[in-house]
């Protein structure tokens, strides 16, 4: 096996400033890909972050701090990220963000926000992406569903309706380029431990009047049949493999790792 397989390849990560982009981001980096970071977050640390990720790996990175809610603001990213590195080769669809509340309660602007970072921003990076993957009749595009894209749970309907439009958007994107050296497949992670999920674990925790250790135990006693979290790590290298020649003909799937959450 090559050391390196993604040298000379490009990607760009959505919400790479923390949890699984950022897991991603480095498993892709470890393979030698240069990586687009993307994300909110405190500069100076996001500079740092790069730095780190350069010096470890040996590749070229770069940050846009596009809003993925903002089209135009997706437009500007693609545009830079395609003069810096010429293209994007790798696109990982991950900035995501998440509301849990009754439909009745569910606040409009929220239900609003998560559809346009969750779900229409993948339609806007792979619409740009596409014409430079065509042209160079390759590519991989990645895009981080979840176990709530192939199942629902109450309280979070605004996440499960972008989640599985996302299933279905990776099914459409890998038919469109089934004849092409271009791959696009979903990932459905279930609980990995990143501040989106801490959010719920606080939330368990005062809610039930437990400790934080309970309540992540609660929290995968309910859903997740091995007991423990995903990891960035593991969902980066299942990155790497959709990257790989191997995975060549794996189109359209929504691949779920998740501890046996949707077995069950
Ligand atoms: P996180 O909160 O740790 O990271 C989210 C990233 O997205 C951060 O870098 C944040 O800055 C960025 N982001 C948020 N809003 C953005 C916006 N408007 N524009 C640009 N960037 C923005 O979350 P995470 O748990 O790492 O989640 C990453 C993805 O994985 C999400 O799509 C999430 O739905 C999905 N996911 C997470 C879990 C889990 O258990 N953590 C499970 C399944 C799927």
């Amino acid at each position: 096996m090559q050391a390196h397989p993604l040298k000379d390849k490009t990607a760009l990560v959505t919400g790479s400033t923390s949890g699984i982009g950022l897991g991603i981001a480095r498993s892709l980096a470890a393979a030698g890909a240069n990586i687009v970071f993307n994300g909110f977050g405190d500069l100076n640390e996001i500079s740092a972050l790069r730095a780190a990720v350069e010096q470890e790996f040996g590749v070229t990175t770069a940050y846009h701090g596009a809003d993925m809610g903002k089209p135009e603001q997706i437009t500007a990213m693609m545009v830079e990220a395609s003069k810096q590195f010429g293209g994007i080769d790798i696109l990982v669809n991950n900035a995501g963000i998440q509301h849990v509340a009754n439909i009745e309660d569910f606040p409009v602007d929220k239900w609003d926000a998560i559809i346009a970072i969750n779900l229409s921003s993948a339609f806007h990076t792979t619409r740009l992406a596409l014409p430079g993957m065509k042209a160079k009749n390759w590519g991989r595009i990645i895009n981080l569903a979840s176990v709530h894209g192939l199942v629902a749970s109450a309280q979070k309907s605004a996440y499960v309706a972008a989640k599985h439009g996302l299933v279905g958007f990776t099914k459409s994107t890998a038919l469109e380029t089934a004849q092409t050296g271009i791959t696009c497949n979903a990932i459905c992670p279930g609980w990995v431990l990143t501040p989106l999920v801490q959010k719920q674990v606080d939330a368990r925790a005062e809610k039930d009047g437990v400790s934080n250790e309970v309540a992540k135990k609660l929290l995968l006693a309910e859903k997740q049949p091995s007991g423990e979290f995903v990891t960035p790590e593991q969902l980066g290298a299942l990155a790497v493999f959709f990257c790989s020649d191997a995975a060549n003909q794996i189109r359209g799937v929504a691949w779920n790792m998740d501890g046996g959450w949707v077995a069950q």
